[in-house]
């Protein structure tokens, strides 16, 4: 095992990991931006290293800095968290090349999964039904226009790159075919300095539903079931639950038999998750790999018991997994909620500054990951996700109970939450049946206006 990790994230899951590693018995040090310097969660690690300025391009994002941090605590390995450059194969090349071990998935598998379109390649080898589109990225407009034809109307231009929602723009028909691979072009060159888009058929109210993977170096995958992530707004995950309500058994069976063949395909270890839409008549279709461990992770932590971050050090120490695919066992429902610091009533703008009143909620079946407490400043320069919200009970409807009880006890002052609209997706019928798919906040809850 690791003496000493570094941490090369902030927030939620800067601490997340701090804490496995406690739990593990490793001492861990943590990186940290001017814009984060005095944030109370970073002296719950043994050191904190400043790596620069607030703009995460200067310091999050930048390697150097990041491993010349590691060589000087001393660190063994490093954990990235979720986002910056967890799913940056560069950066893993260069910290094992600097001898720290990445905490994450090899190289090889990182690249033959990082863009979306080389991830579809793989699961067609791996005979994973994807979304029907483009082989490939296109290349020119009559391309384009020649896929999108075959597949039909509505379609989805996607950026090869892309993540978090960016680079995503639909196409009801062939006018707006070229203005929507215009602007996706645009959106991923500016965000992630890779204009390459493809095309894929915009399926009608699908659901989001992903499955948990875990593999160690010794050719070992297990899958830890799925999680159901429909509740979006603008294509951005809101609510995750497991398991997916109303999925067959035999459906669900299947996509995680595809999702272990796909990693096995890959040659894939550490977490991961496959994700798939799955439509109306429960056929499901590989959309991509997040080579990485997720927000939404402890909805499964919950549910089959496995701590995920601890599992991943440990097959990143070269441990194998101590666990056989009959070993793991799913228990109830979980359900996740994602606070961000964000205005509900003005289009959910960002809304940093400093908390003033932080009153979490407790009690049975209620876990909190947050790295926010009362004064803590909500810096303006990051994701504005302030709180993880989960509960746990053994079947759907207690756990929505629970849910309730928590967000009404959740009390933050000084900075605007998401917490008002989770209130009133919890009282919706359509969610309190398990029928939502990923177009219904804008649909039914939030219909954008004018
Ligand atoms: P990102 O990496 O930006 O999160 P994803 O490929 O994971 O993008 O897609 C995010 C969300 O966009 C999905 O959960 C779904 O709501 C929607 N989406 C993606 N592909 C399609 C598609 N072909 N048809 C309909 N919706 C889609």
């Amino acid at each position: 095992m690791f003496q000493k990790i570094l941490v090369a994230n902030r927030g939620e899951i800067a601490l997340r990991v701090i804490r496995a590693c406690r739990d593990l018995g490793v001492e861990v040090a943590v990186v940290y931006s001017e814009a984060d310097r005095g944030a109370p969660y970073l002296e719950l690690a043994d050191q904190a290293v400043c790596v620069g300025p607030p703009v995460a391009a200067e310091s999050y994002l930048k390697i150097p800095r990041l491993i010349a941090a590691a060589e000087k605590v001393g660190a063994q390995a490093i954990h990235p968290g979720y986002g910056f450059l967890s799913e940056n194969s560069r950066f893993a090349e260069q910290c094992r090349e600097s001898g720290i071990e990445f905490i994450g998935p090899p190289v090889a598998a990182m690249d033959k999964l990082g863009n979306k379109d080389k991830a579809k390649a793989v699961a067609k080898a791996a005979k994973v039904p994807t979304v029907p589109g483009s082989d490939g990225l296109v290349t020119s407009d009559d391309d384009a226009k020649r896929f999108a034809k075959a597949a039909g109307y509505p379609v989805l231009v996607k950026a090869a790159a892309g993540g978090g929602g960016r680079g995503m723009r639909v196409a009801r028909d062939e006018a707006a075919l070229v203005p929507a691979l215009t602007q996706a072009r645009a959106e991923a060159e500016a965000a992630f300095k890779d204009g390459g888009v493809f095309i894929e058929k915009y399926l009608d109210r699908p659901r989001h539903v992903e499955v948990q993977l875990l593999g160690d170096r010794h050719g070992n995958v297990v899958h830890l079931f799925e999680r159901d992530c429909s509740l979006q707004r603008r294509h951005q995950k809101l609510v995750e639950e497991s398991p997916s309500p109303h999925l067959p058994a035999k459906v669900r069976d299947r996509m995680c038999d595809a999702a272990v063949r796909l990693a096995k395909q890959a040659g894939y270890y550490s977490a991961g998750t496959c994700e798939f839409l799955v439509d109306r008549d429960d056929n499901f279709y590989f959309i991509e790999v997040n080579a990485r461990i997720q927000v939404e992770h402890p909805v499964t932590e919950l549910v089959t018991g496995v701590d995920l971050i601890r599992e991943q050090i440990r097959v990143a120490a070269g441990e194998k997994l101590r666990f056989s695919q009959r070993d793991i066992v799913h228990r109830g429902c979980a359900i996740e909620v994602r606070i961000n610091a964000e205005d509900p009533a003005h289009d959910f703008r960002p809304s940093p500054g400093t908390v003033t009143v932080w009153r979490p909620p407790g009690g049975p079946g209620v876990r909190l990951d947050s790295h926010v407490c009362a004064g803590y400043r909500v810096p303006p320069n990051y994701d504005s996700m302030v709180a993880k919200l989960i509960v746990h009970q053994p079947t759907r409807a207690e756990a929505l109970a629970v849910m309730r009880r928590a967000l009404r006890e959740f009390k933050v002052e000084g900075i605007h939450t998401t917490i008002p609209i989770h209130r009133r997706i919890f009282d919706t019928p359509a969610f309190v049946d398990g029928k939502v798919d990923t177009t219904f906040i804008e649909r039914e809850l939030m219909p954008p206006k004018g």
